[in-house]
């Protein structure tokens, strides 16, 4: 007899030990309802695989993808990597204490921000399968690093393929918007009245930190920049246009169950 699913799926990686020190305990009781992806914003993989081992740097992660499709395995899944940093997502502080944390080589902005390869994102796919059968993650708490960190951080970034894994039944994905929502006002910095009170209800209800009321500030375009990396790639400039608004209440209606994908 062949072992059970998750099991035959994890047989599919190509998993190297390469184990960090950079890890703490759990804080007690709580659950592991988190996925965090990341990318490693360095010039090689090797370089960033080393410094998440070094006992200097005090970062790491659970895993470390390459872009051939190798799988590093650096710190035990029910130990607390240190990935997150300072970070927030529906209501809970330090994202480290409950999430499983996978930094994915890519250079990154500052280095030259490049296409992830197909090796890469079916070890991912495979990965994530593995981590989701082992935790109760719900698709809405598949997040980017930016999501939960939108003022400090980027990653993955907007060209990492959030659709490919919704479509293997990681996370949610909203789809193309239809015409008539694409005609939507866009809203922007400056602006203010129901439409921006909906849209920071629309960020809130999703996970991002923003206050309830205001105007169309700074912290709506940063929170709305990091929507746009992960579910609203045509643009990250933070503003609002249609297709970006009518994304936002799909992903609220997903991850709240009020919409189903067929
Ligand atoms: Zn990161």
């Amino acid at each position: 007899m062949e072992p059970h699913q998750e099991g035959t799926r994890d047989l599919s990686l190509d998993l190297v030990d390469a184990p960090s020190p950079n890890h703490d305990a759990r804080p007690d009781g709580g659950p592991i309802d988190t996925l965090v992806l990341h990318y490693t914003g360095m010039e090689t993989g090797t370089a960033a695989i080393a410094r998440l081992r070094d006992p200097d740097a005090k970062v790491s992660s659970h895993y470390v993808v390459e872009e051939d499709g190798r799988v590093f395995s650096l710190v035990a899944e029910d130990r607390r990597a240190w990935h997150a940093g300072l970070s927030w997502w529906r209501g809970h502080l330090s994202l480290n204490d409950r999430s499983i944390g996978i930094e994915i080589v890519n250079p990154g902005h500052e280095w030259g921000y490049r296409d992830f390869p197909a090796a890469q994102v079916g070890a991912v796919i495979a990965l994530c399968h593995g981590i989701l059968g082992r935790h109760p993650i719900p698709g809405r708490n598949v997040v980017a690093h930016s999501d939960v960190a939108p003022e400090r951080k980027q990653d993955p970034g907007e060209r990492f393929p959030w659709a490919a894994l919704a479509e293997a039944g990681i996370g949610v994905w909203p789809g193309a918007a239809p015409d008539e929502a694409r005609a939507l006002p866009p809203l922007s910095i400056g602006d203010a009245g129901t439409g921006v009170t909906g849209l920071r209800a629309v960020l809130r209800r999703i996970g991002y930190r923003v206050a309830s009321e205001g105007a169309y500030d700074r912290s709506v375009a940063v929170a709305l920049t990091a929507f746009q990396r992960h579910w609203a790639q045509h643009r990250t400039d933070g503003v609002a246009d249609g297709e970006t608004r009518w994304r936002a209440g799909r992903v609220l209606g997903l991850a709240t169950g009020h919409v189903r994908t067929a």
